[in-house]
């Protein structure tokens, strides 16, 4: 018995089915794309990746009209090829990821960028930057059965049509057999686990009103719109 109604379950949609995948954590990979890492004016010869998190009750399904969060005046986009893990372990090699995950979609990881710029300087945590609100709104979940790649693949995102982001997987720093197999050294990964891996370079400011679509191919698309201030 809880002294109040346990909290809900943070969950995301399926591809095909009315079932839901159940969120236990979002782990998500920084500067995982060497054109991204150069704009951020980092220099990506492959340092070891790093992770930071987000609530699990960020996830937003797709499509969806978020609210501008509170607190900034630059929220960007980041487009993201999601990782959904079923099955747990650690200190997982790189061979048996797969049989780790599973399934895969696209998300957004949604940051403010003037919070984390503030956080850089002052040498302070992200999370205010990265785990707020609806800050991870992800379209409905593949099963991996069905997923062709995540070894390649286009990944794009278009603001009001106009194409922003546009890469492949293949331009992954650390790919995600690697990525994961790396996390699982820190952390033991549990079933509902997320990963969002990482975002291509030409991150940007939305503004309310604007309307986001993105995807990978052959795995999912979204849409996402920027509602008023919150
Ligand atoms: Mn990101």
């Amino acid at each position: 018995m809880y002294v109040f109604d346990a909290p809900k379950q943070a969950s995301l949609a399926v591809q095909g089915t009315d079932d839901r995948f159940p969120v236990r954590r979002i782990f998500c990979v920084g500067r995982n794309y060497e054109a991204h890492a150069r704009e951020m004016g980092n220099d990506p010869d492959r340092e070891p990746p790093f992770f930071f998190t987000k609530p699990a009750d960020a996830v937003v399904d797709t499509p969806c009209t978020i609210a501008y969060p509170k607190l900034t005046k630059d929220l960007h986009y980041e487009i993201e090829l999601i990782i959904a893990i079923g099955k747990g372990g650690s200190d997982i090699a790189e061979a048996d990821v797969m049989d780790h995950v599973w399934g895969a979609s696209v998300g957004i990881d949604l940051t403010r960028r003037d919070l984390q710029a503030e956080a850089k300087k002052m040498s302070r945590p992200w999370d205010w930057a990265k785990g707020f609100d609806q800050s991870a709104p992800i379209a409905a979940i593949k099963a991996i059965a069905d997923v062709p790649s995540v070894d390649a693949g286009r990944i794009w995102l278009a603001v009001n049509g106009e194409i922003k982001q546009d890469a492949d997987l293949a331009d992954l720093i650390w790919s995600v057999r690697e990525h994961v197999s790396i996390l699982s050294q820190a952390m033991t990964l549990a079933p509902g686990d997320i990963v969002m891996t990482g975002t291509p370079a030409g991150v940007g400011a939305v503004v309310p009103g604007d309307v986001i679509t993105g995807g990978v191919n052959g795995i999912a698309e979204l849409q996402v719109t920027i509602g008023a201030r919150s």
